[in-house]
């Protein structure tokens, strides 16, 4: 199958670029095959950067630094202000061919695009903001100026589930401060990535400022970057097992990091809730993405008096999904990503089925060809189960039962994780006193989505290091400079 046979109105040849994306010039290839989790069948291949590949990057990253660090912060704002206008223009196109290579279903993959083009335009905003500060030493010797400069040249490593997204997230603000980058999307969506390359130079992105480069070896040459002392930032969305190893790479030549990682959501629900609204949220935050979500819903705590109208209400909603190609009309869930994804799990509800679990609808793997597994609703989990600890990644809703306010704060805060959580209950001072008590980067009240560019996203504990969007994720890509003068 070919890409441009696979999207009947896939005509613009702006979306077709698919090569190394080196100091401005494509650099056609082979050597990673790319997957429809639809029917595992491969739709594209794209090249496969070794190191030498890589340091070109960083060469040409380094070769636009100083001329992209010098131009005004209306220019670089009205650059990423003309992407973001080219990602709307094509976000029927680009949802289709991240539907096609992730999975999605084509209303997420929509969503995705709309959220991802927003970070171009919050941050063309931001770069003409970019604060600096005043003060007087307290003994009055001298005055304090304090000025934020580039950080330098960064490398933007991004996983699969977001592929527009969490590029547009590090991009925007890298751009919009000054800073030149490398990207390494994952290798099983590197299509939306290579595609928003060159909408981004037909924005006006000058060579060299953005590079791509898709790799099968991502440790060798991720280490050989960052042991390259121009390289002055890491910014990772992954795994917290990936996200360590890089730490530590990091750690050899003291690379600034910014780390977004996993995540085990609690969904907090109190006897109080609106059940309409608890079930409204409950399938945002859990089918959002068919779960492949770090902020999914991955743990349902739900107090004993709403508990059965809450797993009746959720069974039903989670049943009447149609699950299908991602790019089919009417699809609501899609494919997962791979089989191995298919794999885990199976093997999750299968463990807490064989401890106890009850599955109201959905439960086994779909047969056939793709990468399917149906929406799920269990209770009864135990709450030592390993899906109770573990990154579902899917859309199975395992609810577990709770009786006080202290049971469910020890349950939600059981975990490695604080990314993300949710809280459900009419009484708002009771959800905001409660919300303080939970370990976690960003909290759902009475909503089930809390992704926005405008707002800080990021997590406490193993669920990462740093911001990214709002106001505070351009200094990611900044570093202060203190100056002590006299006047
Ligand atoms: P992953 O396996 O950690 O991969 C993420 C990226 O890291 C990919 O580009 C991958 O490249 C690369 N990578 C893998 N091993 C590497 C190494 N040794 N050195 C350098 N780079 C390496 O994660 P994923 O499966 O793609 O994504 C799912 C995870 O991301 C989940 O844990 C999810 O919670 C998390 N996530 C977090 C956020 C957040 O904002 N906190 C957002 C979205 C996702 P290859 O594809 O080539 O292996």
């Amino acid at each position: 199958m070919n890409i441009e046979r696979s999207i009947p109105n896939f005509a613009d040849p702006l979306l077709h670029a698919r090569g190394l994306y080196i100091g401005g010039q494509w650099e056609a290839g082979g050597g990673i095959p790319v997957f429809d989790p639809s029917t595992g069948r491969t739709l594209a291949e794209v090249p496969d950067a070794n190191v030498s590949d890589a340091m070109r990057a960083v060469e040409a990253a380094e070769k636009a630094a100083a001329g992209w660090r010098a131009t005004s912060a209306r220019q670089r704002a009205e650059i990423l202000r003309r992407w973001f206008e080219l990602m709307t223009r094509h976000a029927e196109e680009l949802a289709h061919l991240i539907s096609l290579e992730n999975g999605k279903a084509l209303p997420d993959a929509r969503g995705e695009v709309a959220y991802a083009a927003e970070f171009f335009r919050w941050y063309s905003e931001e770069a003409a903001r970019i604060p600096g500060e005043h003060r007087h030493t307290p003994s009055g010797s001298h005055n304090i100026l304090v000025d934020h400069e580039p950080i330098g040249i960064s490398l933007l490593i991004t996983p699969w589930n977001f592929p527009a997204a969490m590029a547009t997230r590090k991009i925007g603000p890298a751009l919009a401060a000054g800073c030149t980058v490398i990207l390494k999307p994952a290798s099983e969506t590197p299509l939306t990535a290579y595609a928003m390359a060159r909408l981004g130079e037909e924005a006006g992105v000058p060579a060299g400022v953005v590079n791509v480069i898709t790799t099968t070896n991502p440790g060798a040459v991720t280490s050989a970057m960052l042991a390259d002392h121009r390289v002055r930032k890491l910014s990772f969305t992954g795994s917290t097992g990936v996200g360590r190893i890089l730490l530590a790479e990091a750690a050899k030549s003291v690379v600034s990091c910014s780390m977004e990682l996993g995540g085990n959501a609690p969904f907090i629900v109190f006897d109080d809730a609106d059940l309409d609204a608890v079930l409204d949220g409950a399938m945002v935050a859990k089918m959002r993405n068919a779960g492949e979500a770090c902020t999914a819903a991955n743990r349902f705590y739900v107090q004993s008096g709403i508990h059965d109208a809450f797993v009746a209400g959720l069974t039903e909603r989670m049943a009447a999904l149609k699950v299908g190609p991602g790019t089919d009309p009417g699809t609501q869930c899609g494919p997962m990503i791979t089989k191995k994804a298919v794999e885990k799990i199976d093997r999750l509800v299968s463990e807490a089925v064989s401890r106890g679990a009850r599955v109201h609808t959905g439960g086994a793997p779909l047969p056939g060809s793709g990468f399917y597994y149906p929406p799920t609703v269990l209770d009864n989990v135990p709450v030592d189960a390993s899906m109770a600890s573990e990154e579902i990644f899917g859309p199975v809703a395992p609810v577990y039962r709770f009786e006080t306010e202290d049971e469910a704060v020890r349950l939600a805060n059981d975990t490695e994780y604080g990314l993300a959580a949710y809280i459900y209950s009419r009484d708002l001072k009771h959800a905001m006193r409660v919300g303080k008590r939970i370990e976690t980067g960003m909290l759902g009240i009475n909503r089930g989505l809390m992704s926005d560019p405008a707002a800080p996203f990021g997590g406490v504990k193993q669920s990462g290091l740093g911001r990214e969007g709002g106001v505070t994720g351009i200094l990611e890509f900044m570093e202060a400079k203190y100056y002590a003068v006299e006047f």
